[in-house]
């Protein structure tokens, strides 16, 4: 981050208090020096989200949600930080522009570049002549002009030298066009990679183009579609076709549709369908179930009505639900895809189908029935079984429900049935036990992640900190202390709100000045307390120093050196 843009960043934090913009999302109400309010980032249903006034920071005490004004927007409106600041910056009536809409990481800026003409460069060729064909194909898949042009779909010329000849001319390195997928490379020539295809731009998460997929519309030999492979900039994982188009109508319509293929998307998006996202493909990967996630909306599964669409919807509805998203699913029939579907029986009764999505659960439950016989009484044992395990993370009207109906449906005496879930969930609470003892022993931490806090929040503490500790004994909490040093050299003070303005752009240390927030349980900062904090630290840090020494005494041979070390001992004893 630029320096005048931090300081003006900095600028229109101070001028948007915190407690006023966060009232336009939640009510909140005052309750001694802090500001309380329904948590939106978790399913809350008792106020556990406080703000500071004075601090300019929120928090919430069960989901451990924290940061600063920019922070909140950015994540209740799921948009990037400079969105968020625009968006304060609009609400306290400061004027302020950036630069571009979406941030390039300036080390691939070139590939970005090339991306971006290429697109063009695709998209030249459909409004052409020679792109007739391609686009009487799309307008007969009723893929509007208008949907052709917001979803930039262009068209690569039947010539396989064509864009080696547009993109080498503009003097793009070979090297860096064979390495985005875009030619292959022969020798100090090449030739293109995708010739007389339909090209869809798969944009990431800013709505950059970093990949194509190129489909075929003749009906000729070759794949029907050819995907761009991994690249610097395309990391297939990390993204969800459509994220960029469709995030504003998902939050409007509060619910995302998740299909596989692109073509289904487009046309979904084109027949009005527009809060879908596609998977391009079955798989789905950690970090987009983490975009998903923090949607914070259901998630619709409408994955292709194949084996391997029934199986992903399992695979990604457990995923899913096990991080608490609300998972609904859509099996289509009379149709291999969302595409087929729509062109088969129109847009009316695809709609339909939408609102009668059912729960993941109630999904599963019939999944887990599929090829069992009942009648059979281990099969049905097993059957049971199966729905307890599921049942697992419900709530207890889901539980009760599902109970009855099992009790009922195959005459199971209810109480039997619920002493198998508690059953379950004993064996469950035996492991939480076990975590709980960890995090208690784990005092070092605690007492880490406290004095961290406080360096953030004024400078009076770092000086504190350096005259009564000044060292603490692992990488990231040293690092942390130098940056803070820093920021005080360079800004002449501290405080936690604009820290975390500061760190946004290094998620390294973004993330851990998250975590240290999370696990920050006081509202008030109190000197005293501080220094219980450095006292705490400096014995557990002379205990592990003696615990070391002691095994260094037992295995040296000098006896100089063993005098020297118990000496040391003492000496530590004594401080602690
Ligand atoms: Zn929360």
């Amino acid at each position: 981050m630029q320096r005048i843009e931090e300081n003006k960043i900095n600028e229109i934090r101070n001028s948007a208090d915190i407690v006023t913009i966060i009232s336009d999302y939640v009510p909140l109400k005052m309750q001694g020096k802090n500001y309380f309010g329904i948590c939106p980032f978790h399913d809350d249903h008792s106020p556990s989200m406080s703000v500071s006034p004075e601090r300019q920071i929120f928090k919430c005490f069960v989901c451990g949600k924290s940061g600063n004004v920019f922070s909140f927007v950015k994540d209740y409106e799921n948009i990037s930080f400079l969105e968020a600041v625009k968006k304060v910056a609009d609400k306290v009536g400061i004027t302020f522009s950036f630069k571009s809409q979406v941030k390039v990481d300036s080390k691939y800026k070139k590939e970005y570049e090339i991306m971006e003409f290429t697109t063009k460069v695709f998209q030249n060729n459909l409004n052409s002549s020679k792109g007739v064909k391609a686009k009487v194909y799309l307008n007969s898949r009723n893929i509007t002009d208008n949907i052709i042009k917001e979803f930039r779909i262009g068209y690569s010329l039947d010539d396989n030298k064509y864009l080696f000849n547009v993109l080498t001319k503009k003097e793009y390195d070979i090297n860096i066009l064979d390495d985005l997928g875009l030619i292959t490379k022969d020798g100090v020539s090449g030739y293109d990679k995708f010739v007389n295809r339909i090209m869809i731009p798969i944009t990431n998460l800013d709505g950059e183009v970093v990949g194509y997929t190129g489909r075929i519309f003749n009906g000729e030999d070759s794949a029907k579609y050819i995907n761009t492979k991994e690249t610097v900039i395309y990391k297939k994982g990390n993204i969800i076709f459509n994220y960029f188009n469709a995030k504003n109508y998902i939050r409007e319509s509060r619910s995302a549709i998740l299909v596989e293929g692109n073509m289904d998307a487009i046309r979904m998006y084109s027949s009005g369908v527009k809060n879908v996202l596609a998977l391009m493909g079955t798989a789905i990967t950690k970090e987009q179930i983490e975009i998903l996630k923090k949607l914070r909306v259901p998630i619709i599964l409408m994955l292709d009505n194949d084996e391997a669409g029934a199986l992903a919807t399992i695979n990604v509805g457990d995923f899913l639900s096990k991080e608490k998203v609300d998972v609904k699913v859509v099996r289509l029939e009379g149709a291999k895809d969302p595409d087929e579907y729509i062109v088969k029986y129109g847009i009316n009764k695809f709609n339909d189908t939408i609102k009668h999505a059912i729960s993941y659960f109630d999904y599963k439950l019939n999944i887990l029935k599929n090829n069992k016989d009942l009648n059979n009484t281990e099969e049905l044992i097993m059957y049971v079984k199966s729905v307890i395990k599921e049942l697992d993370n419900k709530d207890n009207l889901t539980k009760e429900i599902t109970l009855k109906k099992l009790s009922s449906e195959y005459n199971l005496d209810y109480e039997d049935l619920k002493k198998e879930v508690l059953f379950n969930k004993e064996e469950k609470n035996t492991i939480i036990v076990k975590d709980n003892i960890i995090t208690k022993n784990n005092k070092y931490q605690v007492c880490v992640y406290n004095i961290l806090y406080y360096i953030m929040c004024d400078s009076k503490y770092i000086k504190i900190f350096n005259s009564k500790l000044g060292y603490l004994e692992n990488i990231h909490e040293r690092n942390l202390v130098r940056e803070v040093e820093h920021y005080i050299e360079t800004h002449g003070s501290i405080n936690i709100a604009d820290f975390i303005s500061y760190v946004e752009d290094n998620t390294k240390l973004r993330d851990y000045v998250n975590n240290i927030c999370e696990s920050f349980k006081d509202n008030e900062l109190e000197e005293s307390v501080f220094l219980d904090y450095i006292t705490a630290i400096k014995k557990i840090i002379n205990k592990n120093e003696i615990t070391r020494l002691k095994s260094e005494l037992r295995n040296s041979t000098d006896m100089n050196r063993k005098i020297e070390i118990s000496n040391k001992i003492a000496e530590l004893k004594k401080e602690v």
